[in-house]
């Protein structure tokens, strides 16, 4: 069992200050002065949604802010924990409903608002939102055990997300109705198990037991119920037979899903419905954090450095809703959406496309990979992710700062300092990606997937390790192939012209930066691989760290032009497969690009013959 080092002793540094910086920026930084549905929430006495949306969005807004020491937005954080505090009713309901709405009241919203309070309490020490919380969970509990309150749709699919805020409680106050409201949530949630047969098969249907988010939430049911009913000793790693079913059937070329947004089998075009990135992120998070297995560190970085950036604007104004492994254009449909029950503007970059639960929902993605570099163990400091940042903790006692210089995941190695106050034996184990090869740490004892340097801090002390891939091809459904190096799948990038669109819908305007923009295909896609001389080229890039126009790792690969038609019935989707795999024409030069950098792409594509 490991501990996230406290919330606030990590700073963020590099390129991952960067991306954060250009976060606050951006969309997440001024959400709540441009978008209704949190500048003017029922939450904080407004009349517009008083659910998911705003706790949606405090759960990147707030550790955003504390990551940056940003004095403005954590002044705007309080603001709306205290109205959202001031609001709460003398009994600890806290969610905006009147008292005759509470029995149809969907209690998603207060799981939400549990994990926002948590946060919020860590972050700023504030006392009220500790008690706040507290008095929530307890009224909560009371409905829940009283029959008056009962779980149904989102209540019921993500009855688990509630661990995680009573996980935080329990640690507080150890009484007994908090495993009690645990066990009725176990008890009256849904059961994955019982469902899990529908995922094997495509329906066109929208349901819960297929919803793409449910489904990234669940992974980590049984591990947050027995870390907070303090049975992890039993932990039977349900998560990975959940997880092959999943890859098996509806897996993508990126470590993600399809979801358009429920389960939508094997085909590279359709779509992953980005709150479904950003909630695998948090999953695999959390799991590797209770559990250990590297794997959930390594399906971190696969879904963080490649889905994640592949759907977010390099200025992080706007976003997909839906995004797709081989996507060569993003052009409004028409009379007939490609995607399952998501409508014909599902994968355009926008403010809002589609729907706006991701508008609020995706700034919770990089902060909370921020927060999660670190974990604490008994004997000194892991490093789960070799990212840039300052960490501030304490070993036997005495205090220590660590400080991580890298470029990873552009480049395969890092250099950590240690600078302990007094003398002090400690280790600092730094894990190793599982595709690492050649890895080299000099001093470290490496064992399994992990560097393990055994210090004698005192002053200061300095370690580094570097490791190697080569890229090489993983193969997929129907004789595909993508091409892989590091962490990274590369994907050839499309030329593209970007089509404003700005305009006023249902009283929300959209307006640059923050519209909806077209992307529209300004060069050939129609590409198979040829041969596997592949060049890796390490790039200065631009400031943006997953630029799509100067992207900072890039692979020359030789292609041929194949013969590759539209889906049936549409102008600007790429049928799954080519025609046939016999190139056209003579081999050419290519510079690939990592996913996450082309917004117009194609990433599964055949290896030519002759
Ligand atoms: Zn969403």
């Amino acid at each position: 069992m490991y501990h996230f080092l406290r919330a606030g002793s990590v700073k963020p540094a590099g390129w991952l200050y960067d991306q954060l910086k250009i976060q606050a920026d951006g969309l997440s930084g001024h959400l709540h002065t441009v978008w209704p549905d949190v500048r003017d929430s029922a939450w904080i006495g407004g009349s517009c949604e008083g659910w998911e949306r705003v706790p949606y969005w405090l759960d990147g807004f707030i550790p955003l802010a504390y990551l940056l020491d940003d004095a403005e937005m954590i002044a705007d954080a309080k603001r709306y924990m205290e109205a959202i505090i001031d609001r709460q009713k003398p009994d600890g309901w806290i969610c905006p409903c009147s008292e005759e709405e509470r029995k149809g009241y969907d209690v998603w919203a207060f799981f939400l608002i549990g994990k926002v309070l948590s946060l919020y309490a860590e972050f700023s020490g504030d006392v009220r939102a500790e008690k706040a919380l507290y008095s929530a969970m307890k009224c909560l509990y009371g409905f829940l055990a009283r029959g008056d309150v009962k779980l149904f749709d989102w209540g019921k699919s993500r009855w688990f997300e509630c661990m995680i805020p009573l996980d935080y409680l329990y640690e507080r106050y150890p009484e007994d109705w908090i495993p009690a409201l645990a066990k009725i949530l176990r008890e009256e949630g849904l059961d994955y198990h019982t469902v899990k047969e529908r995922w094997v098969r495509y329906s066109n249907r929208w349901t819960q037991e297929t919803h793409i988010v449910n489904l990234m939430m669940m992974l980590k049911y049984e591990a947050v119920t027995k870390k907070l009913l303090g049975t992890m000793a039993d932990y039977a790693d349900e998560a990975e037979e959940l997880w092959q079913i999943l890859e098996r059937y509806n897996g993508t070329a990126v470590g993600t899903f399809t979801g358009d947004e429920c389960l939508a089998g094997l085909n590279n075009n359709r779509g992953t419905e980005l709150c479904s990135v950003a909630e695998l992120m948090y999953t695999c998070e959390v799991l590797y954090a209770l559990t250990g297995e590297p794997k959930w560190a390594d399906r971190l970085e696969r879904a963080a450095f490649n889905a994640f950036p592949a759907a977010v604007s390099d200025d992080m104004w706007t976003h997909q809703y839906d995004q797709q492994v081989n996507q060569i254009a993003c052009r409004i449909f028409g009379s007939k959406s490609f995607f399952g029950s998501n409508n014909d503007e599902a994968h355009l970059f926008g403010l809002e496309p589609h729907f706006g639960c991701c508008t609020a929902n995706h700034n919770q993605a990089w902060p909370k990979l921020a927060m999660s570099i670190y974990l604490e163990r008994e004997s000194g400091v892991e490093a789960a992710l070799i990212l840039p940042s300052v960490a501030e903790t304490t070993v036997n006692g005495v205090p220590v700062t660590i400080t991580c210089k890298t470029g990873y995941p552009f480049r395969f190695d890092a250099e950590y300092t240690v600078v302990s106050a007094a003398p002090v034996d400690m280790e600092l184990t730094v894990r190793i990606p599982s595709w690492a090869s050649d890895v080299r740490a000099e001093g470290a004892e490496i064992t399994g997937n992990k560097a393990v340097y055994k210090l004698h801090a005192d002053g200061e002390t300095t370690v580094s390790l570097c490791f190697k891939d080569t890229p090489h091809f993983t193969e997929r459904p129907c004789d595909l192939s993508v091409l892989e190096y590091g962490p990274f799948v590369f994907s050839l990038p499309i030329d593209t012209e970007y089509v404003i669109h700005e305009y006023v819908r249902d009283g929300v305007e959209r307006k640059a930066p923050y519209c909806d923009y077209e992307l529209l295909p300004k060069s050939e896609w129609r590409y198979g691989f040829s041969g596997e001389t592949f060049t890796v080229k390490e790039k200065a890039g631009d400031a943006v760290p997953f630029s799509s126009k100067a992207p900072r790792l890039v692979i020359e690969a030789f292609m041929k032009p194949v013969d590759w038609d539209y889906a049936e019935g549409y102008d600007s989707v790429a049928d799954r497969t080519p025609v046939s795999h016999m190139a056209t024409g003579a081999a050419v030069t290519k510079e690939l690009v990592p996913y996450g950098c082309a917004k117009l792409r194609m990433t599964e594509m055949p290896k030519t013959e002759e």
